[in-house]
């Protein structure tokens, strides 16, 4: 641990930047689980088949490195909590760790520097707007799931006496209306604009503003708001850029392409990052108009092992996934209630089936549906059957349900992106960040 910590100071003071300017707003964009398997999948699932190439996405045309995701520990492997640590603080922490040390102690974050330099704060994320990845840019907490701790931080951590988060946008108010403390009150009181309505999330026109949109996280992409990111996203720029006299700094998170990954359901990643690349390009709009401003976007890990291609078969066949059309748990819900199975089956994936693979599904359903309210085991083998058949039919493999520690992709548009070129570990993205920040 000792070695590590060196090793991380060492590189924190190697990536002083001299002589390049400083953006004046600054886009961090957290793809949260999007290791490389998951922008390269996207890019053949995006494929116009009536020509010849594979076109670029998004990913393709800002893409300029890699980087390295260990934690502070011998693992190798990060969470989200010390992976997006050491993306807003520059230093590695251990697992679970919310912008705190090996030593608990609170470490000073990239948006928490931009508020004291007078810059605009936003936070936006598809999860509960207090889960691992946007609490490491505004609270500090030993572990990740003392939820109600990390919202009222977002309260009581304040800058030169001020919120440090001028917008939050997300889900998560169930962590900020609770018996103990009403935090949503607490935020009215300090001028803030609340909307928990999603679709009144365009009359939020004016900062500082919160938007807990959800009681927890929003519902998967494919499920149900295929663009909940991207229109926040939008929404987002427009406030941002009404208050960009002194910058801005916001990160937007791709939260549930993670959740997706340790569900290993290929079709609900593929539409996670559908709404992240809507949501990227969104941002390059913004940095086109506004060229005095960084976009940079990154992965805090890669979640599942996601293979395109497997069991020795030399194909991955995208026109399955997209013939899916819901999360595998939804689509377990929906055989359940299905008076023609085979019916609801098509509908939902449009897979077809052999004999003998129908008349498991079957089984499986029956089985599932006889279960009593108070289990849940045959349920959820149902929901690991379906997110199986889609799997095999489409031919993509999975390794574990849990995070991998394999590099991930850095992209970078717009002033200062230059500087993120290359192999660059992920507390030198933080570094160059808050270089930037502190000029
Ligand atoms: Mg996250
Ligand atoms: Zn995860």
């Amino acid at each position: 641990m000792k070695k590590s910590l060196i090793a991380s100071a060492v590189l924190f003071s190697s990536t002083a930047i001299a002589n390049v300017e400083a953006p004046k707003n600054i886009i961090y964009m957290i793809g949260d689980g999007m290791g490389p398997a998951y922008t390269a999948g996207y890019r053949y699932y995006m494929d116009d088949p009536s020509t010849k190439v594979v076109e670029k996405t998004i990913f393709d045309e800002l893409f300029v490195g890699m980087a390295r995701t260990s934690p502070d520990d011998d693992t190798v492997v990060t969470d989200s909590a010390a992976g997006a640590t050491a993306l807003s603080t520059a230093t590695k922490s251990y697992n679970g760790a919310i912008a705190v040390d090996t030593d608990k102690k609170p470490l000073t974050t990239m948006l928490q520097i931009a508020k004291s330099k007078g810059l605009t704060t936003a936070l936006v994320a598809t999860s509960q707007i207090n889960h691992a990845t946007p609490a490491s840019f505004a609270a500090h907490n030993e572990y990740r799931r003392n939820y109600n701790e990390i919202a009222d931080d977002y309260i009581d951590v304040k800058i030169n006496g001020k919120l440090a988060v001028d917008l939050l946008l997300g889900g998560g108010y169930k962590y900020f209306i609770r018996e103990d403390r009403d935090l949503v009150s607490e935020f009215k009181q300090a001028g803030y604009h609340y909307e928990s309505d999603f679709d009144k999330l365009n009359t939020i026109n004016s900062l500082p503003a919160i938007g807990l949109f959800k009681e927890t996280a929003f519902a998967y992409a494919i499920d149900q708001y295929p663009t909940r990111l991207s229109d926040m996203a939008e929404q987002t720029f427009s406030l941002l850029d009404k208050n960009k006299e002194n910058g801005f700094f916001v990160m937007l998170e791709g939260s549930q392409i993670d959740w997706c990954g340790h569900a290993n359901d290929v079709a609900c990643a593929m539409a996670e990052m559908d709404d992240f690349a809507n949501a990227i390009k969104k941002a390059k709009h913004y940095v086109d108009s506004n060229p005095d401003t960084l976009l940079v976007v990154t992965a805090d890990h890669s979640t599942g092992g996601l293979t395109l291609g497997a069991n020795g078969d030399y194909s991955w066949h995208t026109n399955v996934i997209k013939g899916v059309k819901a999360s595998g748990s939804k689509i377990a819900k929906a055989l359940m209630k299905s008076d023609n199975l085979l019916s609801t089956w098509q509908d939902k994936t449009a897979i077809t089936l052999d004999k003998d693979q129908a008349e498991l599904l079957a089984n499986k359903v029956i089985t599932a549906k006889n279960e009593k309210s108070d289990e849940t085991s045959a349920k959820k083998q149902l929901v690991e059957h379906v997110k199986m058949l889609i799997s095999k039919a489409s031919n993509t493999g999975w390794t574990t349900s849990g995070h991998t520690a394999i590099d991930v992709p850095i992209l970078a548009y717009g002033k200062g992106a230059d500087e993120f070129r290359g192999h660059l570990d992920n507390t030198e993205i933080a570094s160059k960040l808050i270089n930037f920040i502190k000029q």
